[in-house]
């Protein structure tokens, strides 16, 4: 029996190393249409429960779900973890909360209303991997209508109600998600929490890192859907297109491609040896001698 701390680490070898083969075989692996079809179906389920239920624990964590999954596929290019969990509520005054931040007037990784009529949000990314090789550039950008709206039905009341279920009357949290008590999530939190919650949508345990591989998979592919243009889509997941083509396995669908051709042929090959095979029960022993390649094969096989 493997220990459960073992798999756990295991999750969080960088997935490049894996095969996509055995990916797939795992059933770690599913497409952008299906996560994307995965997200807006529970996006669609928690504002009619909200509607009908109101506001509850319940609803409010499933609302919480929706736009923190909406924000980590399908309608944003994949915002790198470490952003997505220290990602700050317009309503926080306080200082940066990033531990290495020594930038003056920072006001951290943070969520901001610009107007409430019309709604605009924007997203300002100060704190990012290549934030020193970018010389302190930000990534920023104004979040689609849909997802603005989402996220600010959430920052009202569902997100108020999930403050006053898990914590105690003076204690706050200044971020936008939050885990099951009400804290800023760790990553390793992170990555389990979305891990489940995949598998109970009807997904797969497939980690947030995964997820940014899947999409640059379906951009990269021929049958890619209108989208943002590969380099934009990097500056959002906090890379530059070069990196994102040293670090991201652009080879996945030809490679997938192939091996389903070389599987076909092995597929041939064994079916035409076995008639062969089954060939040489009625056929004389003379033939036989002059099918070496035939004699080979069926040496392996007996
Ligand atoms: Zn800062």
């Amino acid at each position: 029996m493997v220990p459960l701390w073992l798999l756990q680490v295991a999750d969080q070898l960088p997935w490049r190393h894996k095969d996509p083969a055995s990916l797939l075989a795992a059933g770690k692996w599913i497409s952008a249409p299906e996560l994307v079809h995965i997200i807006d179906t529970a996006w669609k389920h928690a504002e009619q429960d909200l509607q009908q239920e109101g506001v509850t624990v319940q609803t409010s964590r499933q609302l919480h779900d929706a736009a923190l999954a909406s924000m980590t596929f399908s309608h944003l290019p994949p915002i790198r973890l470490s952003c997505m969990k220290g990602l700050v509520a317009p309503s926080y005054q306080g200082p940066c909360l990033h531990p290495d931040c020594n930038l003056t007037g920072c006001e951290g990784n943070r969520l901001y209303i610009i107007t409430t009529s019309p709604l605009l949000m924007r997203i300002q990314l100060p704190h990012h991997k290549n934030a020193c090789k970018w010389g302190q550039a930000s990534i920023e950008f104004d979040l689609p209508a849909e997802l603005a709206e989402l996220l600010y039905t959430y920052l009202g009341e569902p997100r108020r109600a999930l403050l006053d279920h898990h914590l105690l009357i003076g204690q706050s949290c200044p971020y936008v998600f939050m885990d099951m008590h009400g804290r800023g999530f760790a990553s390793a939190v992170l990555t389990l929490y979305w891990q489940k919650w995949l598998l109970l949508q009807g997904g797969v345990s497939m980690n947030t890192s995964m997820c940014r591989q899947v999409f640059v998979d379906e951009r990269v592919s021929n049958s890619a859907a209108a989208g943002p243009s590969n380099q934009g889509a990097a500056m959002v997941m906090g890379h530059s297109e070069q990196q994102w083509r040293n670090w991201y396995d652009m080879q996945f669908h030809p490679r997938l491609a192939q091996n389903a051709v070389n599987s076909m042929q092995r597929t041939s090959e064994d079916s035409h040896a076995a008639d062969q095979v089954r060939c040489t029960c009625c056929c004389s022993g003379a033939q036989l001698e002059h099918s070496p390649t035939l004699q080979a094969r069926h040496l392996v096989r007996f």
